[in-house]
Parts: structure tokens; sequence; C-alpha cells
């Protein structure tokens, strides 16, 4: 006699997106038992696992998919944007002012924004004078979308100004305009840092937002900050409701090491991910490195937040010690220099994060070593026609960027994730099933593969993530309507989200 399960998930369109999945539904029902996938099959056979204290859940011919890995975020902005004031979305300078003001009556202190996004507009930066209007007595901070830069009013600029250098503050006629960059924004980050009660706060906020979002797993990437302190106290006391991959920032590493951890350490639902740096900046802040200047600023081409030799000792020391390694690098010249540094190690699955500005020889290579490009299909919305990478870039690099038809079909890794620019895998997927190119764009199958199994592989996990098979955890995401079948794929509304078999969210009717 087979044992019942817990839980069958039945009338359901199932896509196992397995790498032999067509895109066809392959089955109706799943079986699950102790947080474990048991069966995946017709109704019919999956019924005969139905015992007495089975709960069996009617989806009603909704899909059934993995539930989505989001590999690179920030839980505690996303929280942020859930606390603070969010600025994503807006399309003219005062409705950021607008939300700013209506976070300043609300709170006490630093008044904070996050993620203006000034191409929506036309390109200019918030200004000084402008957000002093929020406020004259206390301090206002708008980041930027990619955090690399922020907008502050002239109570930041009297207070912090000298412990910021000076390369990195925006000058008129030598007067800051509000505008700092890249290391300028270390001091703002220290003084608005939340502690372990505001980062829990942040947290649960974030991962209420990530499952609403049909997201069961994410790889977050974290420094100087007591996220990793409350993940685990948050798993503890049983309220994780998504599985955490941490990736350390490089300034931790002696840490990590002399403390004992190595990658994937660590329980079923907060495990060890690998050591993060940057190389260069953002396409946005004209700060990713590029091999030929940029198209709106000819005399420049980037520049290195952390220059290659510095890279390559602490990837030696990190493969040295058995991590795995993850690097931020945009720009063609970042891309290059950071494969130079992976092609002497033998360390597995390093991870190269956003690789945007992409040559054939970079493509090239990608495919060919053992890495995983870890990207943002999200970000394809500045690479259309006219969007941001048109002036920054110009056309021809611009249709050359994210280039992840071509990636995938010269065989190299995708692992999806947000950046949290939104985060919204939903969104990513249907920016690049419908990309500003045939070889900027993916499937339907391909685009939800690498938001799942990509995710999955890229943090060791593909033995029990990413696919809807027998012995795999209980983690899905059950969507209204077929991506496969959508005119509109970023507006299909996730019904139902499970991890290990338990509901952590449910839209049904
Ligand atoms: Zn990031």
């Amino acid at each position: 006699m087979t044992q019942a399960a817990d839980r069958i998930f039945t009338n359901a369109a199932v896509h196992p997106l397995t790498a032999e999945d067509s895109g066809e539904p392959t089955a109706e029902a799943v079986a699950v038992r102790e947080g474990t996938i048991v069966r995946v099959d017709s109704a019919y056979e999956v019924e005969f696992l139905n015992g007495v204290e089975t709960e069996v859940i009617d989806l009603e011919g909704q899909t059934l998919l993995p539930g989505f890995i989001d590999a690179h975020t920030h839980m505690d902005i996303v929280g942020r944007y859930v606390a603070e004031a969010d600025l994503s979305g807006t399309t003219e300078p005062e409705a950021c002012l607008d939300l700013l003001a209506d976070q300043r009556d609300e709170s006490e202190g630093w008044i904070l924004g996050f993620g203006y996004d000034e191409s929506a507009w036309g390109g200019d930066y918030l200004t000084r004078d402008q957000l002093d209007s929020v406020s004259t007595d206390r301090p206002v901070v708008a980041y930027r979308e990619d955090l690399h830069l922020a907008s502050v009013n002239s109570v930041v600029l009297d207070e912090y100004l000298d412990q910021m250098p000076a390369d990195d503050v925006h000058t008129d006629d030598g007067e800051p305009t509000g505008v700092v960059v890249e290391d300028a924004l270390d001091v703002l980050r220290e003084e608005t840092a939340p502690g372990p009660e505001g980062m829990r706060e942040y947290l649960l906020a974030a991962q209420a937002e990530a499952n609403s979002l049909g997201i069961t797993g994410v790889h977050d990437m974290v420094r100087n900050s007591p996220a990793p302190r409350v993940y685990r106290e948050l798993d503890q006391d049983g309220e994780l409701s998504v599985r955490v991959r941490i990736n350390y920032w490089s300034d931790h590493l002696d840490a990590v090491i002399e403390t004992g951890l190595r990658t994937n350490h660590g329980t079923d639902r907060v495990r060890v991910g690998g050591i993060k740096t940057f190389t260069d900046g953002s396409i946005g802040g004209r700060t990713a490195k590029l091999s030929t200047p940029y198209a709106d600023a000819p005399e420049e081409d980037g520049s290195w937040v952390v220059d290659p030799e510095t890279v390559q000792n602490l990837v030696e020391r990190v493969d040295d010690a058995g991590l795995q390694m993850t690097v931020h690098a945009i720009g063609d010249s970042a891309i290059e220099a950071t494969l130079d540094v992976y092609e002497g190690t033998d360390g597995e699955r390093h991870r190269i994060e956003h690789a945007e500005v992409l040559r054939d020889d970079l493509i090239d290579r990608l495919a060919r070593e053992d890495v995983v490009v870890s990207a943002q299909p999200n970000f394809l919305k500045w690479a259309r026609s006219g969007g941001l990478y048109t002036d920054r870039l110009g056309d021809e690099r611009r249709e050359a960027s994210n280039r992840f038809g071509t990636l995938l079909e010269e065989g190299a890794t995708l692992a999806f994730g947000s950046d949290c620019m939104p985060m919204d895998p939903l969104f990513g997927v249907a920016q690049v099933v419908d990309g500003p190119t045939a070889a900027q764009s993916l499937s339907v199958t391909e685009a939800l593969r690498a938001y799942t199994a990509g995710g999955a592989y890229a943090g060791f996990d593909e033995d029990r993530l990413g696919t809807i098979e027998t012995g795999n955890c209980a983690d899905f995401a059950v969507l209204d309507e077929s991506p496969w079948e959508s005119n509109d794929i970023a507006d299909i509304d996730v019904a139902l989200t499970v991890v290990d078999g338990e509901t952590v969210y449910d839209d049904r009717e």
C-alpha cells in the first residue's frame, strides 16, 4: 500500500521546466509528502495518493510551475521600498518629491526614497534644490534605481560632504548639485543602516513581497548588515517563507574563512552562497568600464570600482578557500577582466553578475568557461530603441547588450534575477520574451527556466530546486494564466505560492 500524500495539487497545467520541457503541460497533479514532491502525474493517477488526511487543492486549470528563484537581489532594499518612499515607476521629478513629502509626514529623522529612474523624464537627476523643497531641516536622500547614485538635500551636504570623496560629488560651477555617486554613498549607507530590529522588519516585508510574486528562493547580496543573523533567527523561529542563499561582500572574506563558513553550508532554508565584489559601476552612472568611450560622453569610458589586480588577489583567496565567487561586471572591459581572472582558477560555477555589454569574443568565452551568467532580463527595458542604452552606448552596442538568446544558443549558463529593479520575475520574463532584437530574446520556456532551474544551478541546488520532479522540494508558483498563451505576461497574477508544500501566499478567489 502506497503511503498517502499530505497535500495534492490537482486539476492544474503542470510545467516541470526540466531541460526536456517542450512548453506543453506534462501533468495535471502533484502530490507532496513532508515537503517533498512524491508524484507528478495525471489527476487520475495522483488520486491514488489521496488518503483520509490528505488535503486536496483544486487549481481549476491554473498553471503550476516551480517557484521562481531570484538569483540576484537585495532583500533589505526590497524591504525598504515597502517601508520607505518607493520612487520606482515615477515619470516626473514632481511625483518623486510628492512621495518623499508623504514619507516626511509619516516618519522621523532621515527621509529616504528608493528607485528613481531619471531616464523616465528626459535624463536630469534630482537636485539638492528639488530635495530642499521636501525638507530643509531633515536629511533627504533619493537613491537612483541602480543604487550607484543618489540625490541629497542641503542638510545632507552640510553634514556629510567632508566625508565624501570629491571625485564622487557632482558639481556645477564648483557647487555640489546634490548628486553623489559610488564611494560618496558609503557614509549615507552607514548613517541610515538598520539595526537587527529594523532589518527584521525589512526582511519580513521583503519576503512577503517575494512570495506574492511567486518567488520561493533568493540569492541575497549582503554587506555590513545584520541580515545574515536575522535570516538565521527567522529560520530558527520558523518564520522564513523563502529559501535564502547569502552572498557575502568581499569585506567579510576574512571573517567567513575564519569562522569556517563555506559555500553550501547551512540549513534547508538558509545557506552560504559565495563572496561578492564589484569590478565596475553602472551604465546609468557612466561608471561601467567600456573598451570604447560612452556614446554620450566621448571622454569617458567608465571606472574601476575595484581594480582587476585586487579582484585577481581576491578570487585566488576565495578559490583557495573552496568558496564560490561572484563578480559584478557590466561593461565589456569589466567582463573581460573577470573572465581573465576566472580562467586561472579551478573553482566551480563562479558567477558574473549582470554581464551586460557583450562582444562576440566574450560570449564565446562565457559559453566555454564553467561560469554562470547571472543576468537581469528586466534590464532590457533600457535596451529598447530610444532607451537609456541608446544614449549611453549607441545603437550598435545597445543591440549587442544582454544577448540572452545568443548566450543560450552558444551554450552559456543563465541564471535570472531582478537586482530589485523591480523584483518581479514575470516582468523580467515579459521583457526577454519580447526582447528588442531576436538575439536578446528567449522563448517563454527558456526564460522561465533561467528564472527557476538557472538559479537552482547557480546555487548548487539543482538536485532539490528549480524543477517539478519527484524528490525535489515542493516549491511552486501557481499562475492565473498560462504564460505560453498570454499576450501580457507581465500582467499575469500569481494565484498561489508554495514552499516546502506549505502555502505562503494565496490570492485565489
Ligand atoms: Zn545588485
